[in-house]
């Protein structure tokens, strides 16, 4: 990344250029690369970094931290995130944190709490955990028949399941929600 743009503040002659290096952090015993970037002036020769640097900075090195705290990184939530269709309001009102949290998350200007990391992974592995606290944040939102069907193959492969009456209730908790109607008439 070469952007030659903004006079030097400091000479005021010269110009800037951005410039990115390979930097290392070591955290917990554990050392990380990370981007770090900072403007050099073709007059004084100064290096410098401006509040966008430094913030692009920050967020380098939060991101390294989460790789070795073993945490979802902020590309890997955006990425879980658009999986699952959802805006980063909608994530933040179904895994708490915040009304910005996932914003701060995705863009590495926080890490994750533990648990927060673990409730994700767990959503990701286990869809009808994730179904279960889009519904409880009152995000659920089928209508029609499109989706009813859609839920069919859902309770065929349930019931194939070892605890047939544990996903049963589970399934028909869904259907009572979505529906307002026994699950009756649904078929
Ligand atoms: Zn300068």
């Amino acid at each position: 990344m070469m952007i030659k743009n903004k006079p030097c503040p400091i000479c005021g002659a010269g110009h800037l250029t951005r410039q990115s290096i390979a930097e290392t952090i070591t955290y917990k015993g554990i050392t990380e690369d990370y981007l770090h970037v900072f403007s050099v002036c073709d007059v004084c020769r100064v290096e410098q970094a401006d509040a966008e640097e430094m913030k692009l900075n920050k967020r380098s090195v939060i991101k390294a931290k989460k790789m070795i705290d073993g945490l979802l990184t902020g590309e890997e939530v955006r990425d879980i995130r658009k999986n699952w269709c959802i805006s980063q309001d909608d994530a933040a009102r179904i895994f708490g944190g915040g009304p910005k949290a996932f914003s701060k998350y995705e863009n590495d200007d926080v890490s994750q709490a533990e648990s927060m990391d673990k409730l994700i992974r767990l959503a990701v592995d286990f869809p009808e955990v994730f179904a279960r606290l889009k519904e409880q944040s009152g995000l659920t939102k089928y209508k029609g028949k499109v989706e009813i069907l859609a839920f069919s193959p859902r309770v065929e492969a349930i019931n194939s399941l070892s605890a047939p009456a544990l996903s049963m209730s589970f399934v028909r908790r869904k259907f009572s929600a979505h529906f307002k109607s026994p699950v009756e008439s649904a078929h």
